[in-house]
């Protein structure tokens, strides 16, 4: 593209919200052929709200489980951590009296850890097939058919609580999906949330080709597949578990309520978090860039 086609193309972009970091980036927004989408806090408003704490027989009680998930997940940025410290809070009358953690330690597409009252407290992900004591086997199969995600909650190494998060669809994600294909373009959702919830929020958001379930590395390498096919591919994510996906795009755009690091390593940032942004522009670049070359 010509100077002034990029200075036209980016001063648009600019008013739907698009923050575009150079010339290449806009050439590559028109050539698009594949968009992997996030599901957590990009499809989705990333808002989650606890909707159920199930305890295991004979230790803590509920309230206590998830004062201690809590505390640890204190030092988190990651929705579920944010919902499971605004239910502990909302239970204490909205008063910080979460204890103390030491030895805390987030693991990016997993969970976080640390040591609580003398024990060692971690809050992660289930394994897809992970024998569970009764009452939180239950609870995860409703947490699935509720497309709620279900994180697990060990004390001292045993799975002793399980906590459900509900999230929501941004209100324009649907319809952005459906105009990304109307303008010849293949969405894809790539989660590290389980098969269950990423399935039923593919469904509401119109998506067919689904990845469940993959750690950060497999995002990448997802994405590193689909270039080596020949695809020109852009990934739309917000959390420090998209950076690497971002990075390895053809094209990496950031959530603009997103964290740091993805916005760090995208090309573009979605300032007003409206997907239909993303359709606009890709839009304005076919006109402006291909027209006034
Ligand atoms: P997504 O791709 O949906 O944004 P992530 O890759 O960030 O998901 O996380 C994958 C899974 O790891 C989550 O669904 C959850 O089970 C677990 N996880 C990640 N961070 C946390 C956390 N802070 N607390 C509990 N579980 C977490
Ligand atoms: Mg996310």
């Amino acid at each position: 593209a010509t100077p002034t086609a990029f200075l036209v193309a980016s001063g648009r972009g600019a008013q739907l919200g698009v923050l575009v970091r150079g010339p290449e980036a806009l050439e590559r927004l028109r050539r698009v052929d594949t968009v992997v989408f996030d599901k957590t806090g990009t499809l989705t408003t990333g808002h989650m709200t606890l909707t159920d704490t199930t305890v295991a027989e004979g230790g803590p009680e509920a309230s206590e489980v998830l004062r201690l998930a809590a505390a640890v997940e204190q030092g988190s940025e990651h929705p579920i951590g944010r919902a499971v410290v605004a239910a502990a809070r909302h239970e204490e009358d909205g008063v910080a009296r979460l204890p103390e953690v030491t030895d805390f330690r987030a693991v990016v597409g997993e969970g976080v850890s640390g040591r609580v009252d003398g024990r060692e407290v971690r809050v992660r992900r289930p394994r897809p097939s992970e024998p569970l004591p009764e009452p939180l086997r239950r609870a995860r199969a409703a947490a699935d058919r509720a497309a709620h995600t279900a994180v697990i909650v060990e004390i001292d190494d045993r799975p002793t609580g399980l906590l459900a998060v509900g999230d929501t669809l941004r209100p324009t994600s649907r319809e952005a999906v459906h105009e990304v294909r109307a303008l010849g373009i293949e969405p894809v959702l790539v989660t590290g949330d389980g098969a269950a919830p990423a399935h039923a929020m593919a469904e509401r958001a119109g998506i067919d080709t689904v990845h469940a379930g993959v750690t950060p590395e497999d995002k990448e390498r997802i994405v590193t597949a689909l270039r080596e096919q020949g695809r020109c591919v852009t990934v739309i994510g917000d959390g420090v578990n998209d950076a690497a996906a971002l990075a390895s795009a053809d094209l990496g755009m950031a959530m603009g309520g997103g964290t740091d690091a993805a916005i760090g390593a995208a090309d573009i940032t979605l300032v007003r978090n409206d997907m239909l942004a993303v359709v606009d522009a890709i839009r304005l670049t076919r006109r402006t860039l291909s027209t006034i070359r």
